[in-house]
C-alpha cells in the first residue's frame, strides 16, 4: 500500500521500508528543540536519564515566551537553559537580541529543513511542515527523552489531503486560507492525522504563508501540517540552510481519510472569533453585522510574524493613523525581520501611525507580557489561539486575523475590510 509523504518521512527514520496508519514505531530525531516554558521543566526529567544530550547539534533550546524577562520567576527559567545550553556545548542557542519566536527563527536559521524528523515542546512545532518536514509537538518527558536518546516513539498518522486550487485575492493569505479550512472541518477535524496540502494552488502561496498554514494545523487537531517541496521551498531552504535536505514525496496510491478541494479563489479574508480557531466568519458576513468595535490589536507571532505580514500590515498603515481607542502592538517574529522592518522603513511607517514596535519575543500570544488584556477588551490578533483568557483576562475577547484585515481594524477601530481601506 501506498504512503503520504508523513508516512514516507517517519518509516525512514525508523529504519523501515513501510509503515501504515495507527503503526507504532520508533523513530530517530533530527531536531529536538524546547523553550524557556517548557525546557526548564524537562530538565529536571532529562537529568534522571543521561548526563549528556545525545547530539549537540540536534538539540535546540529557544528564550521566547516570556524574555526579555517580564519577572523573576521568568529569568530563573531562562538562566536554567542558558546554563544548560552552555554546559552541555549546544550548537543552537538563541540569546535575546539574536533570537526570535521559535517557529519563525529555527527555518530562518537554516536549523530545520525537508525530510526531517523534529518534536518540539511547543504545539506549533507543526510549523516546519511548510518545508517537507514531519514536525510535531510533544510533552516534557518526551522531549527529555529525544534530548537524552535521540530517538522517540510515535503512533503513525492517517492523514487528510487538502487539494488547492485557483489563485487567492489580493487580500487573501495563508491566514485567511487556514482559519477557513478549520472552519470548514472543526478544531477537531483532523485529529492526529497529518493535513497533507497539495495542488496547483501551491504555486500561488509564498513559504511565509505556508508557514503560517502549517503552524495551525494543530488548531484543527492535527498531528502536523505538510507541503510538498517544490522549486520555493528549495529556494528557501538553499538561502537559509547549509543542512542537506531529503525531498519525500506522497505515493500515487497513498491512502487519505478525506479529500477536500479549496478553490483558493473563493476564500474570502476570514476571522476566528471567540473562543475557538474554528469560528470562522468571512469580511462579508462581519461588515453585515453591527461594528464590532477593538481596543487592541496584535500583528506578529509564529503566526503571522513574519516579513512578509510586517510588508502587507505596513502596506495599510502607511500615512495613516491608528483609532484613537485602538492600542497597536507590532512584533517582528526575529532580530532579522526586525531589522529588516527598519532597513524598509517600515518601522518608521508602524511608528508613525501610532503603533508599539516590540521586540521579538511571543509577547502577549499566550498573556504573557507585552499586550496583556483586561475584562471585557477586545482584540484582533494575528496569533493562532483564541480560547477564553489566552491573552490575558478570562472576560477579554480574541478575533484571531491576518496582518492586513489587522491593520485594516487597528485604523478603522473595528473589525474592517482590508479590501476598503482606501475607502476610509
Ligand atoms: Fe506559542 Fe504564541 Fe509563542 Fe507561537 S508566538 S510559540 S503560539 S506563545
Amino acid at each position: 500500500m501506498g504512503m503520504t509523504m508523513t508516512q514516507k518521512i517517519l518509516a525512514a527514520h525508523a529504519g523501515l521500508d513501510s509503515v501504515v496508519a495507527g503503526q507504532l514505531i520508533e523513530a530517530k530525531l533530527d531536531v529536538v528543540m524546547a523553550n524557556d516554558i517548557t525546557g526548564p521543566m524537562a530538565l529536571p526529567i532529562f537529568r534522571e536519564m543521561a548526563d549528556k544530550v545525545y547530539d549537540k547539534d540536534k538539540v535546540v533550546l529557544v528564550p521566547d515566551h516570556f524574555t526579555p524577562n517580564k519577572d523573576i520567576k521568568s529569568a530563573e527559567n531562562s538562566k536554567s537553559i542558558r546554563e544548560f545550553s552552555k554546559e552541555q556545548g549546544l550548537k543552537w542557542y538563541f540569546e535575546q537580541g539574536k533570537s526570535g519566536v521559535e517557529h519563525a527563527i529555527l527555518p530562518e536559521a537554516g536549523v530545520v529543513v525537508a525530510g526531517e524528523c523534529i518534536i518540539g515542546a511547543d504545539s506549533h512545532t507543526c510549523t516546519y511542515g511548510a518545508l517537507g518536514a514531519f514536525s510535531t509537538g510533544v510533552g516534557t518527558t518526551d522531549i527529555a527523552t529525544g534530548m537524552a536518546t535521540g530517538e522517540l516513539w510515535f503512533k503513525v498518522p492517517s492523514a487528510m489531503k487538502f487539494v488547492l486550487t485557483g489563485k487567492p485575492g489580493a487580500f487573501v493569505s495563508g491566514k485567511d486560507i487556514i482559519i477557513h479550512i478549520i472552519g470548514k472541518i472543526g478544531v477537531d477535524g483532523a485529529l492526529y492525522k497529518s493535513m497533507e496540502f497539495t495542488g496547483d494552488g501551491l504555486k500561488e502561496l509564498s513559504m511565509d504563508d505556508r508557514f503560517t498554514m502549517a503552524n495551525m494545523a494543530i488548531e484543527a487537531g492535527a498531528k502536523n501540517g505538510i507541503f510538498p517541496v517544490d522549486e520555493k521551498a528549495e529556494d528557501y531552504m538553499k538561502e537559509h540552510s547549509v543542512k542537506e535536505y531529503k525531498i519525500y514525496e506522497a505515493d500515487e496510491d497513498a491512502e487519505y481519510d478525506e479529500v477536500i478541494e479549496i478553490n483558493l479563489s473563493e476564500v474570502r479574508p476570514t476571522v476566528a472569533f471567540p473562543h475557538l480557531p474554528g469560528n470562522a466568519k468571512t469580511i462579508d458576513e462581519i461588515e453585515a453585522m453591527e461594528p464590532i468595535r477593538i481596543d487592541q490589536v496584535v500583528i506578529g507571532s509564529c503566526t503571522n510574524g513574519r516579513m512578509e505580514d510586517m510588508r502587507k500590515a505596513a502596506a495599510i498603515l502607511k500615512d495613516r493613523q491608528v483609532h484613537p481607542d485602538v492600542r497597536v502592538m507590532v512584533i517582528p517574529a526575529t532580530q532579522k525581520i526586525y531589522k529588516q522592518c527598519m532597513a524598509e522603513g517600515l518601522a518608521d511607517i508602524f511608528v508613525d501611525a501610532g503603533c508599539a514596535v516590540n521586540t521579538p519575543s511571543c509577547g502577549p500570544c499566550m498573556g504573557g507580557h507585552m499586550g496583556v488584556m483586561a475584562a471585557g477588551e477586545k482584540c484582533v490578533s494575528t496569533t493562532n489561539r483564541n480560547f477564553v483568557g489566552r491573552m490575558g483576562h478570562v472576560d477579554s475577547l480574541i478575533y484571531l486575523a491576518s496582518p492586513e484585515v489587522a491593520a485594516a481594524s487597528a485604523i478603522a477601530g473595528y473589525i474592517a475590510n482590508p479590501e476598503k481601506v482606501g475607502d476610509r
